[in-house]
């Protein structure tokens, strides 16, 4: 896999520029440890079954007519494995992936430059696609259906439009939010897939692979343990069994088993939910500064001193889906089980209290 370097600035695009408020280098380590543990094939490629079997029928298909894939879109949550799927893709089809980011893509001369650098056959990976601006999106059009850009050239009277050919390349696009994407966007791309979250039970696999590739010695409800707080997404659950890893290591011989995690985690203050302190302060604000809501997610950001697009993307798709949250055309509202599981007496005994 390449990263593209941002030639405005000399330094790589930032990836995994999802969440704003982790510093810079927090980012480079994660990448780092994240790309050591990234499954490579379809077989360490754990969960998302009925996903994965349409995908080897597209890849088996597209190698039989010697063709390259159709332009294919993932949406779902970060952290479920979406720039993973396409790392696995392009193993399998024995291509070179080139990987971007919408945000490193800002001016023309960053896609036409990207694009001109593909190769026939490979895949270019922009995540965050649904950032995208207007100028790159009209740029990418006509390179994903007839795969050639329209440049132009000279001023005013002399001005031409030049046709540049293209290699037939495949695009993966990624987002959090294909509600975002424009509809003329999303209507190039052939195969349009969500991921969805991980059982617990899956996790607990993902968390075992993870610790033979790193050398943790864990037993099988000590995985299930990390698993039940990890939020249906490897991503946490990859940086939960190193967390807890560090933890068995100082406290005790190293060896991960059910109590020891469920301490760890306890200590860190992950709850059996899996939600973080950030998390349970999204709740904690809608129920006890709004009466629990419908409350705006820029309110709220502003009154947790969090960056609206954190809340958003990383905070709320799990607490959405847990039921813990609900989100209504007036603004986000705290649900009763939200009541239930931060300790508050139901809403309407509570509002009594304010
Ligand atoms: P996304 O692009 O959706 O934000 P990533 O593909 O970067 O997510 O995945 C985050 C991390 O989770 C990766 O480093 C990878 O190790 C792990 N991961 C994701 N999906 C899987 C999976 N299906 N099986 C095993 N590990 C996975």
């Amino acid at each position: 896999m390449s990263i593209i370097a941002d030639d405005n600035t000399n330094k790589k695009v930032d990836i995994n520029a999802k969440n704003p408020v982790i510093k810079p280098e927090a980012v480079e380590y994660d990448r780092n440890f994240e790309n050591s543990i990234r499954p490579k094939s379809f077989d360490s490629y754990i969960g998302q079954s009925a996903l994965k079997e349409a995908l080897k029928i597209t890849i088996e298909a597209a190698k039989k007519r010697e063709k390259p894939l159709d332009h294919l879109l993932f949406y779902g949550p970060p952290g479920l494995g979406k720039t993973t799927l396409a790392g696995v893709i392009a193993e399998q089809m024995g291509v070179e992936i080139k990987i971007t980011s919408a945000p490193a893509l800002e001016r023309p001369r960053d896609i036409i430059g990207i694009l001109m650098s593909l190769k026939g056959g490979e895949i270019l990976f922009i995540d965050e696609i649904h950032r995208l601006n207007k100028v790159a999106e009209e740029i990418l059009y006509p390179a994903m259906e007839d795969f050639y850009l329209d440049m132009t050239t000279g001023k005013s009277q002399t001005v031409k439009t030049l046709r540049i050919p293209l290699p037939k390349f495949t695009l993966i696009g990624a987002t959090t939010k294909a509600g975002e994407l424009s509809g003329p966007l999303r209507d190039r791309f052939g195969i349009i897939h969500r991921l969805e979250f991980y059982t617990e039970e899956e996790l607990a696999q993902v968390i075992k692979r993870t610790a033979g590739i790193l050398e943790i010695e864990i037993s099988d409800d000590g995985a299930l343990a990390i698993a039940r707080r990890s939020r249906g997404t490897p991503r946490i659950a990859n940086r939960l069994i190193k967390r807890v890893s560090d933890y068995a290591l100082v406290k005790y011989d190293g060896a991960v088993n059910e109590k020891i995690a469920n301490k760890a985690l306890d200590v860190l203050s992950i709850d059996e939910y899996g939600l973080d302190n950030t998390d349970r302060g999204l709740l904690t604000a809608i129920i006890e500064k709004y009466n629990g809501g419908p409350v705006g997610i820029e309110t709220l950001a502003a009154a947790l001193g969090e960056d609206s697009r954190t809340l958003e993307d990383v905070c709320e798709p799990f607490l959405l889906q847990a039921g813990l949250l609900q989100r209504t055309p007036r603004g986000r509202k705290a649900t009763p089980a939200a009541y239930r599981h931060l300790g508050y007496r139901n809403a309407v005994e509570q509002q009594n209290l304010f």
